[in-house]
Order: structure tokens, then sequence, then C-alpha cells
């Protein structure tokens, strides 16, 4: 009998050692025991453990798989992952896995259905199938492929029936096989590429295509990043090999999809988490046999097996979505660095608002920074200006200024987007006759007003006081929290401008991929209407006749105590700004603003994020913060308040101990209660990265994880302090 070293999912810190008459090889789930319980188990790369008494080590139960599913560059990034973020060894393993390879399914692909081609088709002159566009449009592209699946027909938008009306005519044959083989990509077009414009071009050619390549495209909105992505995967795929793309959460609408799949010939997978499990399951599977040359996918298909890898695009890098904040708190971008890097490949990252930690990364030659600053096609940026609230009359912060203009592009028979930022946690409190904001006695800061408590307390120092009543700048009584939500919103423009069509996007409305194309199809109806919404708004979208974009409320993210909050307003500005005039009508933006002669807007309003990204990284600096010193955060929560800050200063004083890194805390997380429960954090900084795991990983070691009144957690790289 061998020991075997397999990963199981649990609170244990390496792999678990078991028995096996031969060696396994790593990346094989079995079904091992555990106590009375038989559990989904993986075969790893790590020595076993050879202390264990043999007599007191259980056999492998079963062993599911014939050969490795998990490829060796997969699962040597899942322990580097297991160790770096700090989590239970198995996390990234089982991460990697769909749902159901996780619960033991077997890992076969469903028969297909595929469409041929016959000898008569071969040899058909489609021309004569003219009188119907789609007949012979499906047989252009079925003399070029020979033999293609019918989902991947279905993508170029020719459906079962127009094929089995090819059928009859004996022109195509179709039968239900499975196909194990990998198929070569090719790199043919359907669709001919765009003629790159200068910037394009020297961007797509400082790309090695043969190394580690990280490169930052930094491109405004609209010029033309997914070109050069579509590109750059031609050259891979002409190798013969694959690509793999990364879109932020609610990035992949099948528009985009379909733009990869009408350039391509090669075959082209999704994955992202509004799929059912099977389809995950059946794409996955064709992801890693090969059967895919364009992957492209949300945060966790960055652990997508795939053979012969060549390039890796990350697009809209900068976006939020890439960072779980759950279980295992890894960044998605940060683990496709590290593939590209193990695999030696070249990476895109793509934004128009990149993140400072890549902006560092370029300013110091670590990525090549490439730059596109026109719009592709020809349309200018549109101008930015404030409206100043301070002056204006308004009902729920929906000020006169901009219900006029509002007023004006929809006379036009234009469409306007009213943005408010929801992000951020309890309010600010401030006086609506002033502008005067809480701020903390101790600190440089603003308080946050805590609504459920009705309190403000700093999250720098743990200051409370209760909330004045009267303004200490203009004795007004009018003060309150700041912010108007979305749905309050949609009241008031009802209200303001009845009988326009009012097309909401957010959260709750544009809650699955369904709801959200529905939402989308209603903006490609003719006529004025009125768009408002979140973020969900900000994200690549392209609103051809949207010609104003209002921001109702941004205001929020000039205060937030949060790491990140400014560098997301920014960002969020900037996107949100890129979509008016995006088509052949000239736009304009107009931003509401308390603090119109806050600096921080002065370069968002040339569109100059460059320049507003330097002074936030300069600000860093000063702090030591990412990326310019290492963060760790510690968030401890419970029902009882002093056990959760407890811990946290048991944990506190270890670590200030070891003089190896900064503690700051404990301090009450931004968002104080949630879901009954107290929650607190420990912010852990230090100069080496190194330290940081010297320290924690005794720490995360040492405290019980799944203790009934204290949970806790390490957030390594955290990217908000909630
Ligand atoms: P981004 O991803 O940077 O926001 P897109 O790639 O979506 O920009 O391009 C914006 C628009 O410009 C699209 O309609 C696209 O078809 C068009 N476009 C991109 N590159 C070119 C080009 N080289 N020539 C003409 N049009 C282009
Ligand atoms: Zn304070
Ligand atoms: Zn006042």
């Amino acid at each position: 009998m061998q020991r075997v070293s397999i990963a199981v999912q649990g609170p244990f810190n390496g792999a678990l050692t078991y028995l096996h008459e031969s060696v396994l090889a790593p990346g094989i789930r079995c079904e091992v025991s555990l106590g009375p319980r038989t559990v989904i188990g993986i075969s790893v790369n790590e020595p076993p453990d050879e202390q264990l008494d043999l007599a007191k080590l259980k056999p492998i139960k079963r062993v599911l798989d014939d050969k490795p599913i998990l490829s060796e560059d997969i699962l040597t990034i899942s322990v580097w992952m297991s160790r770096y973020y700090l989590h239970e060894f198995s996390s990234p393993f089982f991460l990697a896995l769909p749902k159901l390879l996780r619960t033991g399914k077997s890992a076969e692909l469903k028969k297909t259905r595929w469409v041929s081609l016959t000898t008569q088709g071969q040899h058909i002159d489609t021309t004569q199938l003219a009188r119907s566009v789609k007949q012979q449009a499906v047989m252009v592209v079925m003399q070029k492929q020979r033999k293609a699946t019918q989902s991947h027909l279905n993508g170029l938008g020719f459906n079962t029936a127009l094929v089995a009306a090819l059928e009859k005519k004996q022109l195509l044959t179709t039968s239900e096989e499975v196909n194990l083989e990998p198929i070569k990509p090719t790199g043919e077009l359907f669709e001919a590429a765009l003629q790159l414009t200068g910037e394009q071009l020297q961007a797509l050619e400082h790309i090695n295509m043969d190394q580690y390549s990280p490169c930052l495209l930094e491109g405004v909105t609209g010029s033309g990043k997914t070109e050069v992505y579509l590109q750059a995967i031609e050259k891979c795929l002409k190798e013969g090999k694959r690509a793999l793309v990364l879109v932020p959460e609610i990035g992949l609408t099948p528009q985009t999809l379909s733009r990869f799949q009408k350039r391509f010939q090669d075959d082209t997978v999704a994955l992202h988490s509004g799929m059912t499990d099977n389809a995950r399951h059946q794409a996955w599977v064709k992801a890693s046999l090969g059967q895919a040359a364009i992957i492209i996918g949300t945060r966790s298909s960055i652990l997508t097996p795939i053979p012969n890898l060549g390039l890796i695009v990350v697009d809209e890098e900068h976006d939020g979505s890439y960072k779980q904040q759950d279980t295992l708190r890894y960044h998605a971008r940060d683990i496709a660095l590290k593939r590209a890097h193990a695999l030696n490949i070249p990476i895109i990252l793509g934004s128009a608002t990149p993140s400072l930690e890549s902006l560092h990364n370029a300013s110091i030659g670590r990525f090549a920074h490439l730059l596109l600053e026109q719009r592709a096609n020809g349309s200018s940026l549109p101008p930015i200006e404030t409206i100043d609230m301070r002056k204006q009359k308004h009902q729920a912060g929906f000020s006169e200024r901009l219900a006029l203009r509002v007023q004006m592009h929809l006379d036009e028979g234009n469409q306007v987007i009213l943005f408010l930022n929801r992000r951020g946690y309890a309010p600010n409190w401030f006086c609506k006759t002033c502008g005067w904001i809480a701020d903390c006695t101790f600190c440089d800061a603003h308080m946050t007003h805590h609504r459920a408590q009705r309190t403000n307390i700093c999250h720098h120092c743990g200051h409370r006081e209760a909330p004045p009543r009267q303004c200490p700048n203009c004795h007004e009584t009018t003060l309150e929290a700041m912010g108007t939500g979305t749905e309050r919103a949609e009241e008031t423009i009802a209200q303001l401008f009845p009988g326009t069509p009012i097309i909401r996007f957010d959260r709750d409305i544009a809650s699955t991929r369904i709801k959200m194309e529905q939402q989308l199809k209603l903006t490609e109806q003719d006529g004025p209407a009125i768009i408002i919404g979140t973020q969900m708004l900000a994200k690549g979208h392209h609103f051809e006749r949207v010609t104003l974009v209002g921001i109702w409320d941004i205001d929020g993210g000039l205060f937030s105590a949060d790491l990140r909050a400014r560098e997301r307003m920014g960002q969020l500005l900037t996107q949100v700004a890129g979509r008016s005039g995006r088509g052949e009508r000239r736009g304009e933006v107009l931003v509401q603003t308390w603090y119109p002669d806050n600096p921080v807007f002065e370069p968002l309003l040339k569109h100059d994020y460059r320049s507003f990204a330097v002074s936030l990284l300069e600000d860093r600096k000063r702090s030591q913060l990412p990326p310019f010193g290492f963060l760790a955060v510690i968030r401890c929560d419970s029902a009882f308040a002093n056990l959760a800050e407890n811990r946290l200063q048991e944990m506190a004083h270890y670590l200030l101990d070891t003089k190896k890194v900064r503690v700051l805390g404990p301090l009450p997380a931004l968002l104080s209660r949630r879901a009954g429960k107290h929650r607190y954090m420990l912010l852990v900084q230090c100069q080496k990265r190194s330290h940081l795991h010297e320290v924690l990983t005794p720490l995360h070691r040492h405290y019980p994880r799944d203790a009934k009144q204290v949970s806790w957690h390490i957030d390594i790289d955290p990217s908000d302090l909630a």
C-alpha cells in the first residue's frame, strides 16, 4: 500500500494522508472516509505524512477518475492560493471544479449534437440558396467548417429548425456524438478583423506572444480595447494555442459572447455563475479537454484547466467583482498574473480606469503600459460639468438644473442616463444648507453615520458621537444622512417626467442575466427614455442613443472611510461618463455635487483619470498603503460585541509582539452590524510581503475557525474594509 495525499474539504491546513494500492497521480478525485462520513477528495502533489502509523491510515474507498481532471498548473496554483490567502487547504482545488464535479459526478461529456456537411452540401453553389438568406449563411459557414456543434451554430444565430430544413435538402446531416478529442484552434475568422488605428496597432505589436508579457492596456471608453483583445487572440489561436478571457461578473452578456463568436470560427465557451450546474459542467469539461479555443468567464473561471493556454485577457481589470468577498478571498486578476507567469504566456489587463495597483506596476516597468487615447469610431469624449448643489433647488437630491437639461435631451428624442452611487455604507451626516459634514475630533476623517444605532462613529479611531441636530457651522437644523437610492429616484423621476419611459438597472431589478437582457432590450426601443441605475450601468454597455449622463450622487465616494472609496468613485465617474455620446450624437455629462471645489474632481472633469490616480497613489504612498505596503484585514463577527472585540484584541497583542507589522484596531467594521452580528476588524500593515505571512500563518493555524460564538477570517489584500 502507498501513502497518498488527498485534499479533503474541512478546516485542514494541509492534505490528509490515505492509503492506496498504487501511487495516485495528482488531480484525481476519489471517495475517502472522514470520521463517519464518506467525502470527495482530490489527490494532490504534496508529500504524504510518513510519521503517521500505517495502522491508523484508512484506504481510499473508490477512485472516481481514470485521468487527472485538474491540470498541473491548476494544482500548483491552488496550493499557492491556500497558503497565500490563508484558507482551508482544499478550498482552491474545489473552487477550481464546477459543482457537479465537486459532488462526485463523472467528468464525461454528454452527447453533443453535431452538424456535418454532406458531399452534396460540399459542392453546392450557395448562391442557389439566395432565396433564404439564413440558409445561405449557414451553408457558407458549414462549407468552411465542415463540422460544427449545434450549440456553436446557435451562437451564430442558426437554430435547429434551420439546420433541419437543410438536412431535408440533404445538404447537412446531424448526429449525436460524444467527442473526447481536443480540437486544434485555427484562428480562422468569420468576420474580417477591423483595420486597427495607429494606437491599437502599436498596442498589439507590443504584446510579446511568446513569453510572460504582462500588459496594461489603458484605453478611454470606446477606444477599441476589445478589438485589440480580438486580434491578440487571433494571433494566439493561429499558433494553435487557446485563450482565456476574464470579464466582470455582470459584464458577460450575450452581446459580449457573440462578439467573439461572430469573429472566430473556433469554438468559444462561456463560464459564469448564471449557468445551470449542468451547462457549467459541460462547458468546463469541454474547456478542460481542449474543445474550445476561447474560454470567456467570470472570476472563478481563472482556475479552469485549459490545455495549451497561450493568452489571458482580463477585461475591466479594475472591477471589484474579481475579488471574492467570502470564503476564499482571492483576487482573480492576481491569480491570472500568477498563472500567466507560471505558463510563461502574455496577459493583457484592460481598462479605461486601471486599478492603482496596475498603474503602479506599469509605472515601475513591471507591466508594459499600452495606451489608447482616442475613441476608435472618432466620436469625442463628452464634456463633463459639475452642478453646485448648494445653489440648487432639488427634489430628493435631483436638481432643477439637471431636470432642465434632462428635459432638453428628451425633447430631442434622446436617451438620458441618471446614475446613483449606491456603493458605500452608512452615509455621512451632513448639513443641507452649508455642506458641513461631521468630522472626528481625533482624526482627520469624517464620521460615518450609523442609522441603526443613531450614532456617528469614526472608523479610524473608534470615537463615537451622537449626531448633532443643529449645524455647528450655520446653526440650521437641516442635518441629514446623505443619499437617495434608485427606488426613491425612480419615484421622483416619474413625478417630474410623467409619461417618459423609465428603465431601471440595479441589483433588485436586473437580478439575473435574463432580466438584465430584458432591461437592455428596452433601451433599444426608439424614442426618449430615462435610464436610472447603479454601477451596473458603468460596465461596458454600449447605449447608442444616450446623449446625457446625469450623475445624481457621487459624493459618498469622497468621504467614505473605505480604503478604495475614492478610487472607485473616480472609476465610476469616468466609466459612467463614457456611456454618453458613444453614437453619432454628441453627448454631455453633468455631475451633481455639494463639493464642486473638491480638488478630486478637477482631473476627472477633464477625462484625466491618470492624474487623478497619480494623486491617489501619492496618498497611498504617504500612508504606506497598497501598492506601497501590504495589508491584511482580520474580521471578527459575534452576536456579542465584546467577544468579537476581545478576540481581535488578543490577536493584536500577539501581532504587535512580533514587531514585524503595524496593527490598527480593533475597530468596528464599516458595516458594524450585519444579520444580528457585531463586526469588528483589525488592520495589519507592513512593508514586506513576507512579514505579513510570517506573522499571520501561525495566527491562522492557532485560532479555531468554526467556533460557535466568534467567527473570524483573514482577508489578504482586501479590496475594501467593509
Ligand atoms: P472599448 O472596449 O475600449 O470600450 P470597443 O472595443 O467596444 O471599445 O470599441 C468601441 C467601438 O469602436 C465599437 O463599436 C467598435 O466596433 C469600434 N471600433 C473599435 N476598433 C475600431 C477600429 N479600428 N476601426 C473602427 N471601429 C473600431
Ligand atoms: Zn477618529
Ligand atoms: Zn450648515
